[in-house]
Parts: structure tokens; C-alpha cells; sequence
């Protein structure tokens, strides 16, 4: 269970994820997570460095989709902005979302890569359906307090796989 939390990459923001890296890894689409990920608490549209990066995927040749646990109406005014696919409602780490997302990216787990602020839903969903899943710093650190609970757990299982070896950016915590 432990190893299923572990994310294979850890990096300050969405914006240092490098999407040639990403290619060379055989990397062919990225499930995105939103609140946090790309976008602050409850901010309505994405920032220009978000947009610019975002631009770059696509340039690689690498598809996005959005998969958020939060609700339609939010979900899909923000991606309206970036023009990405979006799945709402995900109840992330449910394994359902994720095989949604593989199709609407028309990729394997294998070839799909998940970008996420949260250790018990991004990284643990990306995990067990098999793809490779990227934890950055969460943008704020504003947000629901069943969420800050979580964060303490978070911070406890981070801790643990540090020592274990996995590098933690240094803009973290
Ligand atoms: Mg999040």
C-alpha cells in the first residue's frame, strides 16, 4: 500500500515538468489535476505561465485532460480557458476517473504520465491504474479542512519516502 503512494517524480510546480522529458519517456498524455495543480484556490482561470506551459504539451505532442474531484461548473470554465478536456466529479483515487481519462487521451497506463498536488488522490489513483505520476507543491495552501487533515498524513508519508530516498523540492514545506 506504502509503495502505491509513492509518486515516481516530486517538483515544485506543473511548469517544471519538462514535456520533451516527458516524451523521451514514452510519455504520450497527462492527466491533470486542477486545484492546486494548475490552478490557486478557487482562482477562474489559469496563469500565463500555466497557458505558456500547457502550449508546450501540446507542441511535444503530448494530450492533457483535466480530471478534478471538484464540480462541473468550475471544472469546466478553467479548462474552457486552457481548451482541454475535462473530467469532473473524478472521486479520485477511484480507479473509474483514470480509465476515463485513458480514453479520452487514447493512451495506455504505460504511455500516460499524472500531475498532481495530492498524495491520497493523484498520486495513489495514477499509481494503481499504472502510469506515472508527478507530485508537485500544492499552489496554495488555502483549502478544505478534510483536505488539511489530510496534508498532516501527507506530510508524514512524504517524510517517509524521503528518507527512503525520493527528492523533495526544495521550495517544499
Ligand atoms: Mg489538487
Amino acid at each position: 500500500m506504502l509503495s502505491k503512494l509513492r509518486p515516481h517524480l516530486y517538483l515544485p510546480s506543473v511548469q517544471s515538468v519538462d514535456p520533451r522529458l516527458l516524451r523521451r519517456r514514452g510519455i504520450r498524455g497527462v492527466v491533470l489535476d486542477l486545484d492546486n495543480t494548475l490552478a490557486g484556490w478557487n482562482s477562474p482561470r489559469p496563469s500565463r505561465e500555466v497557458k505558456a506551459w500547457v502550449q508546450r504539451l501540446r507542441g511535444t505532442g503530448i494530450g492533457a485532460v483535466i480530471l478534478s474531484n471538484n464540480g462541473r461548473g468550475r471544472v469546466e470554465d478553467f479548462a474552457g480557458w486552457l481548451g482541454v478536456p475535462f473530467i469532473p466529479h473524478a472521486r479520485k483515487p477511484s480507479a473509474r476517473g483514470f480509465q476515463r481519462a485513458l480514453s479520452v487521451l487514447g493512451t495506455t497506463p504505460q504511455s500516460t504520465a499524472v500531475i498532481g498536488d495530492q498524495v491520497f488522490t493523484d498520486i495513489l489513483g495514477g499509481n494503481r491504474a499504472g502510469m506515472f505520476t508527478i507530485l508537485v507543491t500544492p499552489l496554495t495552501r488555502h483549502e478544505f479542512l478534510g483536505t488539511r487533515a489530510v496534508r498532516h498524513l501527507e506530510d508524514v508519508v512524504l517524510h517517509h519516502f524521503e528518507r527512503s530516498g525520493l527528492r523533495v523540492p526544495s521550495s517544499a514545506g
